[in-house]
């Protein structure tokens, strides 16, 4: 991987178009996989990245997709095929062609189990460049004659360990042999078994391989920064971010975001919370943010929100926090935010908010760094109410120490007539402490996420392995055991059921665990905050066709 820090997208060699949409999104610049992965598609190479969420290698596949789009004159086929795991990365992968395409007029179609096949038809007779489908679901319009590959130049498999984990080995090999040979050919994985090299040793020509794991230089050497990871949806992280600030309380503290838009909105969010932050990124001038830095030094700002660019090369003396908004895209962009802090022999704190789904990213950030990231629970409201109690009990304690209180003296000696000396003491208590800041008491629980954990963390997958009628197991910690009513007669498969809670949920295959198939029934095991979405999920569905009872397994009875 290049460890050139100043590659803009234009250097990439990206069209006006697209540099245009990347600049309004707020991109300042390329991932590391960007970086790498993006001028050896345009140079026409197939390509076998090891990239997780995260690390921005949707982008990495879909602006050169776009950068080959001919400003007029397009065909109704399809130009590039993408193939994901699942419909919620269907319509992620989608929405991102279309926000980075808009100028270019892209015409994107996501196409996926379960959403009515009328629409897609008629999308498809008039018109796409690019389809971005779940395998089971292009096959079938390939097998009708309604989507033709003919025309296709790239074909991309995106999360491919994920769509062989689901079963879909022979619905891939049957999308390839239907695209045109000459056809470039891009195949991400987050991990790489033995078997995704084996399909790329089929389906792709001398690939550039791209692997974003490599060990940091320097990484390791922080040993008084204490590494915390918070999981969270996205939807409570700014809530959740307020917390964790109120309960560390940094004297100055830093927070990277990805993108110019995130820092703007962040840096809004914190001073209606009531921190003093002021927002740094590569849009602003010299003297502007020369004049947030003078406000940071002097204390007359507490936070930070910042981008990687413009926080490049800055050294905050008195910095005692990195706070990740989100999750850094690659290792080396964490040990470069995390060496900010616990210089010279100071103690400091790095804290992570990861949504659930980039479970995976942590992971490779601890293995590449080799250091130990701890995951914490968000602080509650109880929690809260605790830490204020003790900043107000401390800065009473400091009055005590330091403070000039005899004039007081008449205030407390004249209610004392009245009241008893603890009485007055508890009122005084009560004033210093609300002066000190809003309570916690208006504020709602943040949900608890946990990090979604990778099967192979579980124990094997049964697949109908253990003797027919008897439970053998109990589910694995954090999971829970769903009952299906239909079983090998009535021809079930392990690929059926994680597909249709693949395709149907917020879960990928990796999520599901073990899986029991007996002659009249299943059991499929998948995390417990998970189970009931699921169980409504299935009972909305059909699997192989049919509508099937679906329910908790409880009381370990079919
Ligand atoms: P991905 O790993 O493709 O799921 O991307 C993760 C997130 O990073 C998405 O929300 C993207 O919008 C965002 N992203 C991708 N590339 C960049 C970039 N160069 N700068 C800032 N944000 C990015």
């Amino acid at each position: 991987m290049t460890t050139d820090e100043t590659t803009t997208f234009a250097d990439l060699g990206l069209r006006d178009e697209l540099l245009e949409a990347l600049a309004g999104l707020g991109y300042e610049e390329p991932t590391p996989i960007q970086r790498e992965a993006i001028p050896r598609l345009l140079e026409g190479r197939d390509l076998l990245g090891q990239a997780a969420t995260g690390t921005g290698k949707t982008a990495a596949f879909a602006l050169p997709i776009l950068q080959r789009l001919p400003s007029s004159g397009r065909g109704t086929e399809p130009v590039a095929m993408i193939l994901v795991p699942t419909r919620e990365l269907c319509m992620q992968v989608s929405q991102a062609l279309h926000r980075y395409g808009r100028a270019l007029g892209a015409r994107v179609l996501p196409i996926y189990g379960g959403q009515p096949i009328g629409r897609q038809l008629r999308e498809l007779q008039r018109g796409v460049d690019v389809v971005v489908a779940t395998p089971g679901r292009a096959l079938d319009h390939l097998g009708r004659g309604t989507l033709t590959l003919d025309s296709v130049e790239l074909v991309v498999l995106d999360e491919a360990d994920e769509m062989l984990d689901m079963g879909f080995a022979e619905e891939l090999e049957g999308i390839l042999a239907a695209a045109p040979e000459t056809r470039q050919t891009v195949l991400f994985s987050a991990t790489m078994p033995a078997r995704i090299n084996a399909i790329a040793r089929r389906h792709l020509r001398d690939p550039v391989r791209i692997q974003i794991e490599r060990e940091v230089p320097g990484s390791g050497e922080s040993p008084l920064v204490r590494q915390t990871a918070y999981v969270v949806a996205r939807a409570h992280k700014p809530a959740a971010l307020g917390r964790i600030l109120d309960v560390e309380a940094p004297a100055a503290a830093i927070v990277f975001c990805r993108t110019r838009d995130q820092v703007d909105e962040l840096t809004e969010t914190l001073n209606g919370r009531g921190y003093r932050a002021e927002a740094l990124h590569g849009g602003m001038s010299q003297e502007q943010r020369d004049r947030v830095m003078g406000r940071l030094r002097s204390g007359t700002a507490e936070l930070l929100v910042a981008t990687d660019v413009a926080a490049r090369g800055l050294d905050i003396e008195q910095l005692t926090h990195v706070v990740n908004y989100e999750v850094p895209s690659a290792a080396e962009s964490y040990v470069h935010r995390i060496g900010r802090v616990g210089r010279a022999g100071r103690e400091g704190a790095a804290i992570t908010l990861a949504e659930p789904r980039e479970h995976r990213m942590l992971k490779t950030i601890e293995r590449v760094t080799k250091h130990r990231i701890t995951v914490e629970k968000v602080p509650t409201t109880a929690d809260l109410r605790a830490r204020r109690l003790e900043l107000t009990r401390a800065a009473l304690h400091e009055s005590l120490l330091e403070d000039e209180l005899e004039q007081f003296r008449v205030v407390v000696e004249t209610l004392t007539d009245e009241f008893d000396v603890m009485q007055v003491a508890l009122a005084a208590v009560k004033l210093a402490h609300e002066s000190s800041g809003p309570g916690a008491d208006d504020e709602e629980e943040i949900p608890e996420s946990a990090p979604l954990p990778a099967q192979q963390d579980r124990g094997p997958r049964a697949g109908g392995a253990g003797p027919a009628g008897k439970r053998s197991r109990v589910p694995a910690g954090g999971m829970t055991r769903i009952f299906v009513a239909a079983g090998r007669s009535a021809g079930i498969r392990p690929q059926d059921l994680v597909g249709a809670i693949a395709g149907e949920t917020r879960l990928s295959g990796r999520d599901i665990g073990a899986i029991e198939i007996t002659d009249r029934f299943s059991l499929v095991e998948v995390p417990e905050d998970a189970a009931k979405e699921v169980v409504a999920a299935l009972r909305a569905t059909r699997i192989k066709g049919k509508k099937v009872q679906v329910r908790l397994d409880r009381d370990g009875k079919p």
